[in-house]
């Protein structure tokens, strides 16, 4: 059994890095900064969605059909189960909420983490941190070594798990794309996914507003692009939270895109109309802002009624029927201003990488080069919000150290 170089101690190289010394090899782990982990110990606001719960089939549903295609082998090698495996064996409880989002029960982020270190310690990897690989070393098309921390580390088996892009204080600063375009490989444009998103003059004073439980929706072209059911969040520059993360890169990947909430997401443009016929009828002397206070939050309420041009101080008796129309419409489809920027370095994950045409998805060899492994998200890969970006590191990790041990 020979040396297996990881570089990049992610999710997807301390499961390759693991892997490989199961198997018998001996296995160094470079990492640029000074501790292991750092994406996970800041995923899901520090609590760690470890994996979604369910069948293989139904958590691959929720990528692109490329990416499923390409990561449905390395999901069946190391699927969620054996995932919360990893953790409860070595005394982590885990619950799964009711949206399938798996996460420690009591413990945090840090504590996977700790489990991930305890196991790297026990497997004997040699961890070095604090050692940034400058370059991939490669001779007549195979991989020699790698050059990082100033000297050369020799291998014929080089596992590249970097990562992407965002975030790039937690030392993901896009490297391996560099790398592995000099040695030939497509790097499929890299663009923000589940991001927040800047818009064009939004009113700072709205900076924290929170919008429970509505529908956003993306539209190009004429069509819907993306629509997410969820929590909205007010930033100062623009917005952020679940709903928005997850149409982001769809919006990314259309300029020009426009933005539309529904506020009522279950009720229909009828029931929603007869709701406010019925309330004028009943209460001829109240407020409209009155009402929509009662049913939205108060610093929302007013910009609704401005959106619907109805004059804040319309009472039920004044509220013509065009004026109700004109606010359901606008409550059905709350107008945001223009996008400005999908904020990338903000971003859980990037969508683009390394084309998966040029990586084999049974063993995470690069087609192009030989003794070199490739996985995380330095692949062109990007699933959505709810533990399937650590499903896919963990799995393609797994699988590349198992074949770079092999
Ligand atoms: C705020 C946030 C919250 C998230 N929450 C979740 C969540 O709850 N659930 C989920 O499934 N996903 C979540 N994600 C996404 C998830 O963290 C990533 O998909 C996953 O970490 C990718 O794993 P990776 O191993 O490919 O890359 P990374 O985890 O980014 O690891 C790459 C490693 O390589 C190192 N490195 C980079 N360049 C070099 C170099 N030149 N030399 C040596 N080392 C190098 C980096 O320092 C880093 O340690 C979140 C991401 C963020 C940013």
């Amino acid at each position: 059994m020979g040396e297996v170089i990881v570089v990049g101690a992610g999710a997807a190289g301390i499961l390759a890095a693991l892997r490989a010394a199961e198997l018998g090899a001996s296995v160094t782990l470079l990492e640029k900064t000074n501790r292991i982990g750092t994406k996970i110990l800041i995923s899901g606001g520090g609590k760690c969605n470890i994996c979604h719960d369910g069948t293989m089939e139904d958590v691959l549903r929720a990528f692109r059909p490329n990416e499923a295609r390409f990561i449905r082998a390395a999901c069946y090698r190391f699927p969620n189960r054996e995932i919360v495996r990893l953790f409860t064996d070595r005394g982590l409880e885990v619950y799964t909420r009711p949206n399938g989002r798996i996460f420690p029960a009591h413990g945090t982020a840090k504590d996977v983490v700790g489990i991930l270190r305890e196991r790297l310690d026990q497997a004997k990897v040699n961890l070095r941190l604090d050692t940034p690989a400058e370059r991939i070393l490669v001779e007549d098309g195979h991989v020699v070594g790698v050059r990082a921390g100033g000297r050369e580390w020799p291998s014929r088996h080089v596992v590249v798990s970097v990562g992407g892009s965002s975030y790039p204080t937690t030392g993901t600063t896009g490297d391996g794309f560099r790398w592995l375009r000099e040695l030939g490989h497509t790097i499929v444009s890299v663009r923000a996914a589940l991001a927040p998103i800047y818009l064009e003059g939004t009113d700072p004073e709205l900076s924290g507003l929170a919008l429970r439980d509505i529908m956003l929706k993306a539209r190009a072209g004429g069509r819907e692009i993306a629509r997410w059911r969820d929590d909205l969040l007010y930033t100062h520059r623009g917005i952020s939270g679940p709903t928005v993360l997850g149409i982001s890169r769809e919006v990314g990947e259309h300029p020009g895109a426009t933005l539309e909430i529904d506020l009522f997401p279950d009720l229909s443009f009828e029931s929603l109309r007869d709701h406010w016929v019925a309330w004028a009828r009943e209460h001829p002397r109240q407020m409209v802002l009155t009402e929509l206070e009662r049913r939205l939050p108060d610093r929302f309420a007013p910009l609704a009624l401005a959106a619907a041009e109805v004059p804040a101080t319309t009472v039920a008796a004044q509220f013509t029927q065009k004026q109700r129309n004109r606010l359901v419409e606008v409550l059905k489809a709350f107008p945001l201003p223009p996008v400005r920027l999908v904020v990338l370095e903000k971003g859980e994950v990037v969508a683009g990488g390394v084309s998966l045409d040029e990586v084999d998805p049974q063993t995470m060899r690069s087609k192009l080069v030989s003794g070199l492994y490739l996985c995380g998200e330095v692949l062109d890969i990007a699933g959505p919000v709810g533990g399937y970006n650590l499903q896919a590191a963990f799995a393609t990790g797994y699988v590349a150290g198992e074949s770079a041990a092999g």
